[in-house]
């Protein structure tokens, strides 16, 4: 028998033994009053039999009686299980026998307070015999120990209802966050009235996944979300389900959403989901039972509820790519949210947000502080405002100052909290002009998509990103297209070389994305001259990454040598040209460059209107 076998066993043992106490004392007290009631007592009392009595704190009463009865008892014991209604119906009586001297002595201790504990101890027993049993059951159906501390855990999600000052964000609160809030718009249309959506037959995503890195504002976002609709918020943090035990996370899950489904219409914010929604069967070891369950029963909950239940979840991490595929199918969180850094503009109004109410003296300018601090995050920012009134207030200012605002900003830099990067200036100008040698080089090409965003503030592991949108659905990639991909690829790096004089790894993802679509080309598509319409592809769609290469080709050494000088031309031209275009349009290259320094993103219309200025000045 194990040692654990051996104290479940005593554990049982123990158990039993309380509940024979629990029935025996039940059965005692059962015969006592069958002996003797209350009715009698009283008849004692009112008949004047009673010579003397007491009444100890445990409520037994003991009566002396003035004759002996006729079996020759003369002391009776009768145990009151309400004093107060003994108080109430003999005390008059008691008083007055007293007086006549009928009662020679008596005490009892002071009334009006019931031992309701007594009352109440056998169904308390039982109570806690069940508990017990329970937690047996858990701890047997798990096989693992489980300490005491864990018990105080049970039952309910640690849901966290809004504070009065939460339930009164709005997204006037959440600066700079323009696209984000335009896309949860219609969460929060269908929240104020889920009937309209439902009449209309529209689908309403039940949810959407808050991704980006930490401090931007995703809780904050969640929060506004529920206070524009004026709809209840239920949030919990995935890391609360770390190191629970089977079964626990799986329930509280559960309660979330019955509370939720309660409150409807509402939303359940879930913080932290990478916490328990990693993806499954990686763990080492498989010790991750209990994640897995609690990952397992919220999407038993989210393919549960239907849209006309009200209840819509959102969802934040950082890492969206962690997350189990499970959770990102349709039906689920289907939705994705990227909230990013903020730009110039959005730490600006960031810096209002948080600068409302306290005095700033007249030589405080936002703009000014919102430029220097590429990098930061709303959290940051939020930060910073609190640190230089903290340092205003110890030197007793009535106003902070902008000196106060940099010493601020410097301590938030060094601060430990500090998790997002600083962006140093030399940076942020080799990002711009990356960029804008990517987007004047697309806008040149007469077979690229249009540029339709550009942008130097970093995302994921990139720098920057310029996005061009096709103007419609390409069935075929023609070569000329292909071709202008990879010119347009290669702008990044072209553009740091001819205006900076050097080079960076920055663009090495566009090298590598370059190189595969010009080996796609002559080894796939058969475009190259040279190598003749011949594919040495197997057939399978692979990634584009030539990965296909190295496995299992089915070409000699020497094609081999050949396909890679045939790339290697492709490349080299579409280099050429890239140079070319950019030396051409160099005007345009420093003045796109300059605006994102100033602006740090940029749109289409702002791109076009820049590009062609600088056109119009060069004549
Ligand atoms: P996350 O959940 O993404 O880690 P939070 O929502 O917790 O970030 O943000 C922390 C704090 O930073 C917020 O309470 C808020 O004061 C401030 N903050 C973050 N982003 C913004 C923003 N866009 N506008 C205003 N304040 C912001
Ligand atoms: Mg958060
Ligand atoms: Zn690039």
């Amino acid at each position: 028998m194990t040692k654990q076998n051996r104290s479940a066993n005593f554990s049982f043992v123990f158990l039993a033994l309380i509940i024979v106490i629990c029935f025996s004392w039940l059965w005692q007290a059962e015969t006592r009053s069958a002996q003797l009631d209350y009715f009698h007592v009283r008849q004692l009392f009112i008949q004047e039999k009673v010579e003397s009595f007491t009444i100890d704190s445990g409520y037994n009463l003991t009566m002396t009686l003035r004759e002996e009865r006729e079996d020759g008892v003369k002391t009776l014991r009768y145990r009151l299980y309400d004093f107060d209604l003994f108080y109430d119906d003999l005390n008059d009586l008691v008083a007055a026998q007293s007086e006549k001297g009928v009662i020679t002595s008596y005490d009892y201790p002071p009334p009006k307070t019931t031992n309701w504990l007594e009352l109440l101890l056998p169904a308390l027993l039982i109570l806690a015999a069940v508990g017990v049993m329970g937690y047996l059951f858990l701890f047997r159906a798990q096989g693992g120990g489980m300490g005491p501390d864990r018990m105080a855990k049970f039952g309910t999600a640690h849901t966290r209802a809004l504070s009065e000052k939460d339930k009164k964000v709005t997204f006037d609160d959440v600066a700079g966050a323009d696209e984000e809030k335009e896309e949860l718009q219609e969460v929060v249309e269908f929240l104020k009235d889920p009937q309209r959506f439902l009449d209309l037959g529209a689908r309403i995503p039940k949810g959407v996944l808050l991704v980006g890195p930490p401090g931007t504002g995703k809780t904050l976002l969640a929060k506004a979300v529920a206070g524009e609709a004026g709809v209840g918020f239920l949030s919990i943090s995935g890391s609360d389900f770390v190191e629970l035990y089977v079964g626990v996370g799986a329930s509280r899950v559960r309660d979330l959403f019955d509370q939720a489904k309660k409150t409807s219409p509402a939303i359940v914010f879930i913080d932290e989901i990478d916490a328990v929604g990693r993806q499954r069967g990686t763990g080492v070891g498989g010790g991750h039972d209990e994640r897995e369950q609690t990952l397992n029963q919220l999407l038993v909950e989210m393919d549960g509820f239907t849209a006309n239940e009200g209840v819509v979840v959102l969802a934040a991490t950082n890492r969206a790519d962690v997350l189990d595929p499970a959770l990102l199918r349709p039906g689920r969180f289907d939705r994705q949210i990227y909230v990013g850094l903020p730009d110039i503009k959005g730490r600006e109004d960031i810096l209002k947000v948080h600068a409302k109410g306290k005095p700033l003296s007249e030589d405080v300018d936002l703009r000014k502080l919102a430029r220097g601090t590429a990098g930061f995050t709303g959290a940051d920012l939020e930060n910073l405002i609190n640190e230089a009134a903290l340092l205003a207030a110890r030197k007793d200012q009535r106003f902070i100052a902008m000196d106060d605002l940099k010493q601020a900003e410097i301590k938030v830099i060094a601060g430990p909290e500090k998790r997002s990067r600083v962006i140093p200036q030399h940076e942020r100008e080799l990002t711009a002009y990356h960029e804008a040698g990517h987007a004047v080089v697309m806008h040149v090409l007469p077979d690229h998509d249009p540029v339709s965003q550009i942008s130097i503030v970093p995302r994921g592991q990139a720098g920057g990103m310029t996005i061009s949108l096709p103007e419609e659905d390409r069935a075929y990639l023609s070569k000329r297209y292909m071709e202008d991909q990879i010119v347009a690829l290669l702008g990044g790096r072209a553009a740091e070389k001819l205006c900076l004089g050097d080079i960076s790894t920055g663009a090495s993802n566009d090298i590598q994305r370059a190189s595969a679509i010009a080996r796609k080309m002559v080894a796939s598509y058969g475009m190259s001259e040279k190598i003749g319409t011949v594919s040495f592809d197997s057939g399978h769609d692979e990634v584009f990454i030539g990965r296909t290469m190295s496995q299992g080709r089915s070409y000699s050494e020497a094609v081999a040598a050949q396909i890679d000088s045939e790339v290697h031309a492709v490349i080299s031209a579409a280099y050429n040209r890239c140079e070319t275009i950019l030396q051409e349009q160099r005007d345009k290259l420093e003045a796109v460059a300059k605006y994102l320094l100033e602006n740090e993103t940029m749109e289409r219309e702002a791109f076009l209107a820049v590009f062609d200025a600088a056109e119009s000045s060069a004549k």
